[in-house]
């Protein structure tokens, strides 16, 4: 399996792209996509026109505004430049499916894409994609949405991808004893905020669910400037990494 980081910062970033993460196993999955997550995936090399599943944590739009830059273009290549593409299939938490219905009824062609494209909604069950297993489990961010983390296993590697979360137990579940985990690290242990995890929480986190490998993302602008990587290291004593776009880890 590997993890390439496509968008390591937030919404409005002088020099991250917000979240989106390229995972490939025997297929090449997306979590999530949100704004400059697909010029940095152009970069990686990768045939865009290849990926069959996006997971979608929320679709706070920091998650989620390249699907419709990718999804246009996708269009154009099938049905004017003769291109192929498998189906697409959008996997995310509740509302997904209103979401997508919504946004197809009302930008102009989305509609008629030449190729299949399915919408999942999706809780706390595991299902598998061709021989790649994804377990989404509900996590706490902010009130009354639905907001999912993903566990990822593949060739005897498990992968956890916190979406945007609080410090909560079934985080810690997620996470448990994997090899890496990507971990929401909007802020620094001295600036915290209620919805999302600081970094001395991330460390908590890691050391509770035994993880392997913690890689600290989804990084503020204000983040930058401190050192967050001590920071959860008071709490968990195995590796950190703090994340930068185009990073890519195998496991
Ligand atoms: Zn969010
Ligand atoms: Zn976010």
């Amino acid at each position: 399996m590997r993890l390439t980081i496509l968008g390591s910062g937030t919404n409005v970033h002088p020099l991250r792209a917000a979240s989106g993460y390229l995972v490939r196993t025997d297929h090449t999955i997306l979590l999530d996509f949100g704004p400059r997550t697909l010029a940095n995936l152009l970069k990686t090399g990768v045939n865009r026109n290849r990926i069959t599943h996006i997971l979608f944590s929320h679709y706070h739009a920091d998650h989620f505004s390249d699907f419709i830059t990718y999804f246009f273009d996708a269009m154009i290549f099938t049905k004017y430049q003769g291109g192929k593409r498998p189906p697409l299939t959008v996997i995310g938490p509740r509302g997904t499916k209103r979401l997508f219905r919504a946004l197809f009824a009302t930008l102009p062609g989305f509609t008629h894409a030449p190729f299949a494209v399915h919408f999942k909604e999706v809780a706390d069950r595991a299902f598998a994609i061709g021989k790649t297993t994804v377990i989404p489990r509900t996590v706490t961010h902010t009130q009354n949405l639905h907001c999912l983390g993903y566990r990822i296993e593949y060739g005897g590697k498990a992968l956890a991808y916190s979406g945007d979360s609080q410090y909560c137990d079934s985080l810690v579940r997620l996470c448990g004893d994997v090899d890496l985990a990507v971990l929401d690290c909007s802020f620094p242990a001295s600036r915290p905020n209620p919805v999302h995890l600081h970094a001395g929480q991330c460390g908590q986190v890691a050391r509770e669910a035994g993880v392997g490998r913690l890689v600290l993302s989804h990084l503020y602008p204000i983040t930058d400037r401190y050192n967050v990587r001590e920071q959860a290291g008071e709490a968990f004593g195995g590796r950190i990494v703090v994340a930068q776009d185009l990073m890519a880890i195998k496991l």
